[in-house]
């Protein structure tokens, strides 16, 4: 069976002038992935040694992984800087009140008074990630804000595994391309947790933010049974943002059920007691 060489999918980074300033940049966000791929640079199995990390702070993830981050810090031979462009959960909270038009999450809406069942346009990842880590990288570059990048660039490493290939993606920077280590060594999700084991680093936790509309249900479902005080935040949250933002004819949720949070019912298969696929194998193996 051929092995696939993953470095060959990655887009390649451009050619650049002689002299141009080179620095190496990587994305930080503390989970599996992204802290991976540092502590792999650490010890010198992903080269060249990067120059920086950064992390930008969205202000609502788990305290997990600020944890992670304080972890990671005096393992790392390079810098980690911590950026932010607000705090996510406050603004949203404040634009729903107000009635102003922040750079919301992709909420899910209900049809009323005119209004059509829709998902909103995610705003939220290039306002409280990309911005701010594109602002630091320009000034790691030595560029002031607004100033034209020039004889310069930034290879920026990001945390993508071979399971999640769908989102590499290039930079839409002229002067920052992206690069993508763990595909380049073909590692997946699971083959990064393995690193982690053998290597003897705690498993970092899940990124994200503590209600984002992207959660699977498997993902409520063990906030709710295993961290109910996140999950307690989400429910508020999801109500602050009910009446939605400015001009909106919608009501928005966090759910894709179009339900409150509080009401979903998470419980799978297993809990509702209907046969899986284990339960009927249990069954039929050995005869
Ligand atoms: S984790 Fe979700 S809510 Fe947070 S920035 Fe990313 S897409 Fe937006």
């Amino acid at each position: 069976m051929s092995k696939i060489d993953y470095s060959t999918l990655c887009p390649r980074p451009k050619k650049v002038q002689p002299g141009t300033k080179e620095i190496e940049i990587v994305s930080l966000g503390c989970g599996v992935q992204s802290s991976t791929m540092v502590l792999m640079a650490a010890a010198g199995q992903i080269k060249p040694m990067p120059d920086a990390a950064i992390f930008a702070d969205v202000g609502w993830e788990p305290v997990e992984v600020y944890d992670y981050l304080e972890y990671l810090k005096p393992r790392l031979p390079f810098p980690v800087y911590v950026v932010s462009n607000g705090n996510l959960r406050q603004d949203m909270l404040a634009g729903s009140k107000n009635k102003t038009t922040p750079k919301n999450p992709p909420f899910y809406t209900k049809a009323v008074e005119g209004g059509r069942e829709a998902l909103l346009r995610r705003k939220c990842t290039e306002h409280y990630k990309i911005l701010p880590l594109v602002a630091k990288t320009r000034e790691l570059l030595g560029f002031g804000k607004g100033e034209r990048v020039k004889k310069a660039r930034a290879i920026s490493w990001i945390g993508i595994s071979t399971d999640e290939m769908t989102r590499i993606k290039e930079s839409r920077n002229s002067w920052i391309d992206h690069r993508w280590p763990l595909i380049e060594k073909g590692m997946s999700r699971q083959a990064c947790l393995d690193w982690m084991e053998q290597n003897g680093h705690p498993p970092p936790p899940r990124s994200a933010c503590i209600g984002c509309p992207y959660h699977h249900n498997k993902v409520w479902r063990e906030m709710k049974n295993n961290q109910p005080h996140y999950f307690e935040d989400a429910v508020e949250f999801d109500k602050g943002i009910r009446d939605g933002f400015s001009g909106a004819q919608s009501q928005c949720f966090v759910h894709r059920s179009l339900q409150p949070l509080d009401e979903v019912d998470f419980r799978n298969d297993v809990d509702l007691g209907q046969m899986t696929m284990l339960d009927e194998c249990e069954g039929m193996c050995g005869n």
